[in-house]
């Protein structure tokens, strides 16, 4: 059984285009999530930089402030899930189909928002899957690259639900003291079994806590055992069958 590999990269920060060269040097797809603005301050690329990036990768959005929508009327919901996704095609020239819940915070009013302001998919900050899930508005991940502590996903096992399809992913993550050995130990895992890997990031953190070798490690490890065609955008893969 083959395993498909996809990655997501949030918010846009400059440091999305080391992520990039690193993505592109192992021929790894990958959906970068973008906002117009970052109202937690960072910095977030302009649109000759989103340009350039959207030339080898998927751009998705991330509403136009990262706010997060759980807790904001349906008008301001509104607001910033449409006029992000018309601001970033306007610098595109082109549609964008992706969005990413800021924060992962969303409700069932938002997914239908976000369907009806035309993306065809949107991806969770749900961890531990090794599907696409059944829903389109609420795509899981397999994990995120950052360094935490098990017993992080232990918690973030019992908040998010779902879960019988990630008490293998919860398992593998108990098993191993090491993130980097977790992260391998769950890749493995999707390739044994023919699942998704679904790799989640943020590159300002991976420049801050210096992980840029650990990346470049770890894509190389995937590129050499995917097959061929096995990398997928997030797009790419909510329309797998
Ligand atoms: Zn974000």
């Amino acid at each position: 059984m083959n395993a498909v590999f996809t990655c997501s990269v949030d918010d846009g920060h400059p440091a999305d285009l080391k992520t990039a060269t690193l993505l592109d040097k192992h021929g790894l797809a990958a959906t970068f999530y973008i906002p117009i603005n970052n109202r937690e301050g960072s910095p977030v690329m302009g649109a000759k930089q989103l340009r350039q990036l959207g030339k080898g990768f998927e751009i998705g959005s991330h509403t136009r402030d990262h706010r997060y929508l759980k807790n904001i009327s349906a008008r301001d919901a509104y607001d910033q899930v449409m006029d992000g996704k018309k601001a970033l095609e306007d610098m595109l020239g082109h549609g964008v189909s992706g969005f990413c819940y800021p924060g992962g915070k969303f409700s069932r009013r938002d997914e239908k928002l976000v369907e009806a302001c035309g993306f065809g998919y949107a991806r969770t900050t749900a961890n531990l899957c090794f599907s696409k899930g059944k829903a389109a508005y609420r795509m899981p991940t397999t994990v995120q690259f950052f360094p935490h502590e098990a017993s992080a996903y232990l918690r973030g096992y019992v908040e998010t639900g779902g879960w019988h399809a990630r008490q293998d992913g919860l398992r593998i993550a108990l098993q191993h003291q090491d993130w980097t050995d977790r992260l391998f130990a769950m890749f493995d895992h999707a390739c044994e079994h023919g699942g998704v890997f679904h790799l989640w990031m943020h590159s300002e953190e991976i420049d801050e806590l210096g992980l840029w070798k650990q990346l470049d490690g770890f894509f190389a490890y995937v590129s050499a055992r995917l097959e061929d065609g096995a990398s997928l955008t997030n797009l790419q893969l909510s329309q797998l069958g």
